[in-house]
C-alpha cells in the first residue's frame, strides 16, 4: 500500500509502536479490558504520524453483535 502523507505528501511508511490501544465505553467507568496493538504509519520526510489500531474489530467486536441484537428486535415489533 502506498500512501502520502497528508502534511507533505512525502511517502509514508509503516511504523511499529510500542504500546496498546483499549476501549473506554460511556456507560462502564472501567476499561472492557479489551485491547489492541497499535501501529503506526509515519511520514519518512517530515515524520508526521497516524495511529492505527492494529485490531480494530478485537476492540469493536461486541459493538457488531449489539446491533445485530437490536435489529432482531426492531423487526420482532413488526405487526401484519
Ligand atoms: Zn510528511
Amino acid at each position: 500500500m502506498s500512501t502520502n502523507c497528508p502534511k507533505c505528501g512525502g511517502i509514508v511508511d509503516d511504523a511499529v509502536v510500542s504500546g496498546i490501544v483499549s476501549l473506554k465505553r460511556s456507560r462502564t467507568p472501567m476499561a472492557t479490558g479489551k485491547v489492541s496493538a497499535l501501529r503506526a504509519e509515519v511520514c519518512t520526510v517530515c515524520g508526521y504520524a497516524e495511529l492505527y489500531a492494529a485490531k480494530p474489530e478485537r476492540l469493536f467486536s461486541d459493538y457488531v453483535a449489539e446491533a445485530k441484537s437490536q435489529a432482531k428486535k426492531k423487526g420482532k415489533g413488526k405487526k401484519g
